[in-house]
């Protein structure tokens, strides 16, 4: 980062400014070449609310390429007619959702963040990355469900095909959603398609997996109350 003092004016009758000293991002994002970008717009924070702290925006043109990106700082204001700044280095990712209830996660802790990278994937339109996402997360949820749920060995369970672990399920209804998310799942992982069904269908029936899984958790959880 090289770092680069500019100067946000205020927009209220009064026209006050304030300066301070913020990073400029030294490499280009589209081109990535070292460069000292090019200041082209910025933002101007309201004198008038007298907020302490504002979030500043620059719009930059590299000088290599020419491409326009933007930068946003968290800029907090001194006393008199100074500010600090802090770089804002998060984007908004667009996501697509997948809703699953909560339960799933003590069963299964890597199915939240597998399906977390996957509608990342998907939200980016990286639909082959997400088919593939899906059918991961149908394999962790299957096997921890026999695991935690049905008592079935861990070591034995992991290495078994997720095809057998689905065939040992006896819940025939369990059995069903994972089977044909499964299918599904196979087609968007492997080179050829077998069947007519897409990814929108795998996560019907993957989200009615875990709707089941977690009703059968609860029940488990109510009998074990009662029990005692
Ligand atoms: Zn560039």
């Amino acid at each position: 980062m090289s770092k680069h003092i500019i100067k946000f004016s205020a927009h209220n009758t009064q026209n006050n400014s304030r300066t301070g000293t913020i990073e400029l991002p030294n490499e280009c994002p589209w081109c990535y070449s070292k460069i000292s970008p090019k200041i082209i717009g910025k933002n101007s924070y309201d004198y008038f609310v007298d907020k302490e702290t504002f979030q500043g925006a620059l719009l930059l043109e590299c000088p290599n390429c020419k491409n326009h990106f933007h930068k946003s700082y968290d800029i907090k204001f001194g006393k008199y007619s100074d500010f600090t700044s802090q770089p804002i280095d998060k984007f908004p990712v667009p996501q697509s959702k997948f809703e699953y209830p909560n339960e799933v996660d003590t069963i299964c802790p890597e199915f939240g963040k597998i399906i977390s990278q996957t509608t990342h994937a998907e939200g980016l339109g990286l639909d082959h990355l997400a088919g593939i996402g899906y059918r991961k997360s149908i394999e962790f949820l299957v096997k921890d469900y026999l695991i935690e749920l049905k008592s079935f060995d861990r070591t034995k369970t992991e290495k078994k095909l997720l095809g057998q672990c689905i065939q040992d399920i006896e819940d025939s209804r369990i059995q069903t959603l994972a089977k044909a998310a499964t299918w599904i799942g196979n087609d968007e992982t492997h080179y050829t398609r077998r069947h007519d069904k897409n990814i929108d269908d795998m996560k019907r029936f993957l989200h009615a997996l875990t709707l089941l899984v977690s009703l059968e958790k609860s029940v488990i959880d109510a009998k074990e109350f009662t029990n005692n």
